[in-house]
């Protein structure tokens, strides 16, 4: 089994505990374990943003109250997950070494202040983290309550100084083979006059800077995740010297936009995040609500797909940085976290566990708020989680095994965002990319997320929503998928440009995916937002359809639907074509969610991927254990009773009862059968 931590092999109930706030209260610490054996907490993340209570004078060390706290933590049976305590400098560090500061895109350098405002390139920070990292590992990396390092804290931002200008220009070296011409030419630079001579003329996109280069817009963007990647590693390896055998994650912030997570994840051991969905609020369902989540877990669960995942971070109630910050209504926190394991997290984990009294984070939700007592709402729903998951643990370990699978790419999201054309306010990639996965969860189909050149041997069908940027390399990949027996499902956009933005030439999907799927889109017409146009499907229903039209012609392909208005009235719409053994669809429109259900239902079919209808505001999930036992969620997110039909019998671990045929999911509740 893939049980993340051999020292504890079941799931993890706790989360953020920041003691340092209490040091001059050990009467509060005394209470802080006596309340978190009674809510179930088996594990605390300790140490995230420590750094002035761990050094608070520069090479002067306090690590006598974190030697407490731990021993302490595990002679009642609680596990620590120990962070570096990089997410925030102490004030003599950037008084004495003013580099480490942050230079912003205007080009001004920060003053101390906040968190995650660092130049990851100060070789001057750098010391200063080696200095504290590797005096915490040989501190604390023998320690038996020690289960799990976390790296700094959500990792974020980038930097504009001049050292981070030379590792940008570096890097550019080294991706274009020292050879200027190489970049001037993937860059298309002969328009405006924009050549370059020399590698050292390259700026970062500055706020009054060179824009209207998309390479370099997208090299920058590439050029900042890899750089954060190279900090992270650079942490691991300090950790790695001293305690080889700890494992190490990192707390990832779901589709965080400037770090490519798919990149970063893989020099990680084990994949974290921090949930904060905003439930109960007034423009969605709490089921809408829901199936956003479910994705943002399908992500980090797709980042290391061998393994279960954590939900590192979320808030027992409310958080603080919203512009409304409505409370968790009771049952949300009951039902997120049944869907949470369902999905393939082996941990439920919160920030924080107790309020402090002041500064940034005084009003986020915390299992112990102000009142301080153990009777609270809050603190009885927890106890409630932490109940359920001692229930759940025979899942410990076990994983989610989809056949259907969805590409997502964060460089094609950073080159369509920065794309010129379309409308700029209806290209909406992430929310594409989350309507497919949301087309398979209403189907009762969990699909995985995954990213380029990864293994699909698992999948019987892919789908490739928006896939705007596409190297050849990955064109060869979608090939051969699809020569093999696999299907996909293309859209309008797919394969324009290449890895650098520069436009494919004789048709779109260029990347040599016009033979696989025998059309091409000879036009794109972007609609206005009243706009509308429809498609006749021939299986027997009309589409409307809204935002892009591809115009296209064909190739070999058959015609699936055509479009019913304007000048292309008649002119295909979807198509379908066979190459190798497998089977290639393109729709080169976009519908709503109920229509791409009809859509592919018949594709499922051909797919041997099993439809489960679900009854509305009901998710399912599944997990297999190794020796081919299955866990069936059902997890109800509406105010009712509903009734669902199993798809399989067997005992639901929630109420220990046997279960068949119909039974009955209370409201915000699951069962689970195994
Ligand atoms: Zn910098």
């Amino acid at each position: 089994m893939a049980v993340l931590f051999q020292k504890i092999p079941t799931l993890l109930h706790g989360g953020d505990y920041n003691p340092d706030q209490w040091l001059d209260r050990p009467d509060i610490l005394e209470e802080d374990i006596r309340m978190m054996k009674k809510a179930g907490v088996n594990t605390a993340t300790v140490g995230v943003f420590s750094w002035s209570a761990l050094e608070p004078e520069e090479g002067v060390f306090h690590f006598d109250w974190l030697h407490k706290i731990m021993d302490k933590l595990y002679e009642n049976g609680i596990y620590t997950v120990l962070a570096t305590p990089t997410g925030a400098r102490p004030a003599w560090m950037d008084e004495k070494y003013p580099s480490v500061l942050r230079v912003e895109h205007d080009g001004r350098r920060n003053h101390h202040s906040g968190r995650h405002n660092h130049c990851m390139s100060s070789s001057e920070y750098r010391a200063q983290v080696e200095k504290i990292d590797t005096k915490l590992a040989k501190e604390f990396g023998n320690h038996p309550g020690l289960i799990l390092w976390h790296i700094s804290n959500e990792l974020s931002g980038e930097c504009y100084c001049d050292n981070c200008k030379k590792r940008f220009q570096e890097y550019l070296r080294e991706k274009y083979h020292n050879d200027i011409e190489e970049l001037n030419k993937q860059w298309w630079t002969s328009f405006w006059s924009r050549h370059f001579n020399s590698f050292d003329q390259i700026e970062p996109p500055y706020d009054n800077g060179e824009h209207s280069i998309l390479g370099l817009n997208l090299d920058w963007k590439r050029f900042n995740s890899w750089n954060m990647k190279d900090y992270m590693v650079f942490e691991r390896k300090i950790l790695k010297k001293y305690t080889p055998d700890i494992p190490v994650t990192s707390n990832f912030m779901k589709l965080f936009e400037q770090l490519d997570y798919a990149d970063l994840a893989k020099e990680l051991d084990i994949v974290s995040w921090d949930g904060y969905p905003r439930w109960n609020n007034d423009y969605e369902t709490v089921a809408d609500t829901a199936a956003e989540l479910s994705f943002d877990h399908a992500v980090m669960r797709g980042l290391k797909k061998d393994k279960p995942f954590m939900l590192m971070e979320s808030t027992p109630s409310l958080v603080n940085w919203n512009t409304y910050n409505k409370i968790k209504c009771p049952g949300i926190l009951r039902a997120s976290s049944i869907q949470t394991i369902g999905c393939g997290s082996d941990t439920i984990q919160y920030f924080q566990w107790r309020k402090g009294r002041g500064a940034a984070e005084q009003f986020h939700g915390a299992v112990v708020d102000h009142l301080g007592r153990d009777d609270t709402r809050v603190f009885k729903e927890v106890s409630e989680v932490g109940e359920l998951l001692k229930k759940l643990s025979p899942v410990t370990g076990s994983k989610v095994c989809s056949k259907a699978a969805i590409l997502f790419d964060w460089s094609n999201r950073w080159a369509i965002k920065d794309m010129q054309g379309m409308a700029q306010d209806t290209k909406n990639y992430e929310k594409e990319v989350l309507k497919f996965y949301k087309v398979h969860l209403q189907s009762g189909i969990n699909a995985d997320i995954v990213f380029p050149l990864e293994n699909l041997s698992a999948y019987s069908l892919v789908v490739l929503p928006m896939c705007y940027t596409m190297s050849e390399e990955v064109g060869a990949w979608i090939k051969e998928y699809v020569k093999n027996g696999g299907t996909v499902v293309a859209t309008y956009l797919t394969a324009y440009v290449n890895e650098n933005t520069l436009a494919y030439l004789g048709g779109f999907p260029g990347a040599g995916l016009g033979e696989v799927f025998g059309m091409y889109a000879e036009e794109l017409d972007t609609l206005y937002p009243n706009d509308s146009n429809s498609v006749l499907m021939k299986k027997g229903f009309t589409a409307p359809v809204k935002d892009y039209c591809e115009l296209i012609k064909l190739t070999g392909a058959e015609v699936l639907g055509t479009y019913q208005s304007d000048f292309y009235a008649g002119m295909p719409a979807a198509t379908v074509h066979s190459y190798g053994k497998g089977k290639a669809y393109y729709l080169g429109t976009r519908m709503k969610e109920s229509d791409l259900i009809r859509f592919f239902t018949p594709i499922w079919k051909d797919s041997c991927i099993e439809k489960v209808d679900m009854t509305e505001g009901v998710e399912y999930l599944k997990r297999t254990a190794e020796d081919g036992s299955t866990f069936d969620f059902y997890v109800n997110y509406t105010a009712n009773p509903v009734m669902v039909t199993l798809v399989k019998d067997g005992v639901d671990l929630l109420t220990g009862k046997s279960v068949s045929g119909e039974v009955v999911v209370e409201p915000f509740n699951g069962v689970v059968v195994k």
